[in-house]
């Protein structure tokens, strides 16, 4: 039994009305705690990652993102999504317009579309 067959039995309990709106409450959940840590120990900003992380902020942080995690596995079930190909061509896009920034020079230009996307534009 894998998380996401768990996260599914939980959709089925409760059902789409309930786990649609605890969808949307866990995603406000995780915009606070992402700020509470940037406001927090990261001090917007002045403070680096690694030197704001493991604080009690970044436990919450982990917390919110799991409770978002199994909310997606969640709604892609009521909706009979799998997001594998959406998310592959969201990461090639970024990818590609990285590839494509200014002032990045044409051997890292080529290399980072090699690794990335097999030498795919
Ligand atoms: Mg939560």
């Amino acid at each position: 039994m894998t998380q996401q067959d768990k996260a599914e039995y939980i959709a089925r309990y409760y059902g789409y009305n309930n786990q649609s709106r605890k969808a949307m409450e866990e995603a406000g959940e995780l915009i606070q705690a992402i700020n509470k840590f940037w406001e927090g120990p990261m001090e917007n900003g002045n403070v680096s990652l690694e030197e704001a992380a493991l604080c009690k902020e970044e436990i919450a942080l982990m917390e919110e993102l799991a409770d978002m995690q199994i909310m997606i596995w969640q709604m892609c079930y009521f909706h009979g999504m799998d997001l594998t190909e959406t998310i592959e061509g969201k990461l090639d896009r970024q990818i590609r317009r990285i590839s494509m920034e200014r002032g990045i020079p044409q051997e890292q230009r080529e290399r980072i579309l090699n690794t990335f996307l097999g030498g795919r534009r």
